[in-house]
């Protein structure tokens, strides 16, 4: 939607095809990043976007073994907000969609699931998809695969995929939100295991991180020892959480780590979490995908207005947006690796060694402010306006 929005904005004919018929999804996560605030604001959004309901994050707390600790600062950013705005993804899209529609040069179909590439001897032409109509043909100088991480763009076009292995899995479930609630901490972490909790508004989207492929398991022990796990990390929980009486209301999002050895071929590019699937940690994968996008315009809007782009010109994107990518990649497996197992680390210590650098250091609260709210490499709009 935003590399949409970018290159409508810059006078290049856009269809962007969306495959649901809206943007409802409870599984992409709620952060709106300082780098993309700044991107609004540099769009001339910032005062109108921040009008939606959303919540104003200055800085990260996690819970470690019960204990407080404030993982990142986002007071001393470079940037217009210093904070991290939590809004429902569906809002935000929403509001990029009504936005660029304004742009004659851009067109949203929704319900058009693409099915297929078309190709031209090698080249990639367009695309098939299918609606609740009929199959379509749409054709275009360029395919921007923007379909995530199952993306059937990629896999039509034979890009290879590295896979880096995740040792871990979550959960995905509602729980009410109460008034005498304690203020909100993002991760509530206990040896090795991590409750994420999004409030978003009159109910918290709850994120279990278990160990990969375990689901099966967790369920022979039944929904009480389900219970009885998530309340041992969360204890205020214990009034609610037999609001989860149905396996039917517990999702499994298996988690991936990934890269596309080559983000394109002649007439396609991919982006975000298709050429780089994101875990969940550190909440960054909707920033990356966003800063692929306004890098994409920044390189190519102004030659897609008058001719198709090589091969050569793609991978100017892929180079310049690889490196923040295996960046985050490495800090997430990381993470993984140290800090969220899924499973129970059997230590007896209180904190972890990575929470107690960030209590006796804590200028390096804001090195992971710069992290995760900018990205290692911010990317500011400097594609055209017409
Ligand atoms: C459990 C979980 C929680 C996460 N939480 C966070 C978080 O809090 N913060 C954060 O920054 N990141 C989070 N992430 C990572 C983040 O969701 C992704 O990195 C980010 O959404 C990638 O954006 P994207 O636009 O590339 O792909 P997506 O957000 O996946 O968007 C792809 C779009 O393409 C559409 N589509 C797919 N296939 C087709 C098709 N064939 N035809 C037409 N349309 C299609 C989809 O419907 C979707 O709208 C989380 C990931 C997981 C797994």
């Amino acid at each position: 939607m935003m590399a949409g929005y970018l290159l409508a904005r810059a006078g290049v004919d856009v269809i962007v095809l969306e495959k649901h018929a809206d943007f409802f999804r409870d599984f992409r996560g709620d952060t709106i990043h300082p780098s993309t605030l700044e991107v609004m604001h540099e769009l001339g959004l910032l005062e109108e976007f921040l009008k939606l309901p959303h919540q104003e994050v200055r800085e990260l707390r996690g819970i470690f073994n019960g204990q407080p600790v404030v993982m990142a600062d986002f007071s001393r950013l470079p940037t217009r907000c210093k904070f991290i705005a939590f809004m429902p993804q569906w809002d935000f899209l929403n509001f990029l969609a009504a936005h660029a529609k304004r742009f004659p040069s851009f067109t949203l179909r929704m319900q058009h699931e693409v099915v297929d590439l078309l190709f031209d001897n090698e080249r990639v032409v367009g695309v098939r998809a299918k609606t609740p109509e009929s199959d379509r043909e749409v054709y275009a100088d360029l395919v921007i695969g923007a379909d995530g991480r199952h993306a059937i763009t990629h896999t039509r076009a034979k890009l290879q995929l590295q896979e880096f292995g995740v040792p871990i899995d979550a959960l995905w479930m509602r729980l009410s939100k109460r008034e005498d609630d304690p203020p909100q901490s993002l991760g509530f972490f206990q040896h090795g295991k991590l409750l994420v909790l999004l409030d978003r508004g009159d109910y918290f989207q709850v994120g279990f991180v278990i160990p990969k492929g375990g689901f099966d398991q967790i369920k022979k022990r039944g929904l009480p020892a389900l219970h009885s796990d998530i309340v041992a990390i969360a204890p205020f929980l214990h009034d609610r959480i037999t609001e989860l009486d149905d396996w039917e209301k517990i999702k499994l999002l298996t988690v991936q780590i990934n890269r596309l050895k080559k983000w394109c071929r002649e007439g396609l590019l991919c982006i975000g979490d298709n050429a780089h699937a994101m875990s969940p940690a550190g909440g960054v994968g909707i920033n990356l995908a966003l800063q692929d996008a306004i890098a994409t315009a920044n390189l190519l809007a102004t030659k897609l207005r008058t001719r198709a782009v090589s091969v050569l010109e793609l991978e100017e994107v892929q180079r310049r947006r690889e490196w923040p990518t295996k960046v985050i990649q490495t800090m997430q497996a990381f993470i993984h690796r140290h800090v969220v197992t899924g499973r129970s680390s059997g230590s007896d210590d209180k904190l972890p060694f990575l929470p107690r650098l960030l209590i006796w250091f804590p200028f390096l609260r804001g090195i992971a402010a710069r992290l995760i709210g900018l990205g290692p490499r911010p990317e500011h709009v400097r594609s055209p306006e017409m």
